[in-house]
């Protein structure tokens, strides 16, 4: 029996701050995009972690994506390409928008691309009192942890909640959030993070 890999999580709930999962799909690499350092999803299983993480993937279902990630590597590996292609093509299109420059066409159409795929497999499911939205479950395909995130993001940039997109304060930090403060006023990532190193520097006299 398979059992998913719990003990090996490197992702911590606590990198889910942004408000969004798309936002925090972007913020799997910390910093700024230069060469793409502090890159969290090393391989497709960091994919699963993350999402499984972040509650868009139960780990039932991330149990079977492992065992067809494991047995075809190739797949699994384009996979992952095809998961960061999208990630960067939004990094562009969020960054461009709270800088206030206009995205490229190639990024929008790589954004509506994995919405329409990701659409595609969306669901009605019946439930007691009505129904609910749900992910086609059959069969298992490993772009599965994509689908939540590309429907998110174009429920996000079509959204009136864009003009609360932040980018973290920190000079080092590049990550973005949703400014949900009722006087708009977050300016951290996360005060424990980024937040607090920030006072610690104006502690010590160094900002
Ligand atoms: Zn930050």
């Amino acid at each position: 029996m398979l059992f998913y890999r719990l003990q090996f999580w490197m992702i911590e709930k606590t990198d889910f701050v942004a408000g969004a999962p798309c936002l925090d799909f972007i913020n799997t690499v910390g910093g700024h995009r230069d060469g793409l350092n502090h890159d969290q999803l090393g391989a497709y299983d960091d994919l699963l972690d993350w999402a499984v993480a972040g509650g868009l993937l139960t780990a039932a279902r991330a149990a079977p994506l492992l065992a067809i990630a494991q047995a075809q590597p190739e797949r699994a590996a384009r996979t992952l390409r095809r998961a960061k292609k999208i990630r960067e093509a939004l990094h562009r299109i969020i960054g461009g928008y709270v800088a206030g420059r206009p995205p490229a066409q190639r990024d929008v159409d790589t954004a509506n691309a994995e919405i329409g795929q990701a659409l595609s497999n969306l669901r009605l499911r019946r439930v007691a009192d009505g129904y609910e939205w749900c992910w086609e479950a059959a069969p298992m395909t490993l772009d599965m942890p994509l689908w939540p995130v590309a429907r998110n993001a174009g429920d996000l940039l079509s959204s009136d909640e864009l003009g609360r997109l932040r980018e973290c304060a920190s000079e080092t930090c590049g990550w973005f959030f949703l400014d949900r403060s009722k006087n708009h006023s977050r300016r951290w990532c996360d005060m424990r993070d980024c937040g607090n190193r920030e006072k610690m520097r104006r502690y010590r006299g160094v900002a």
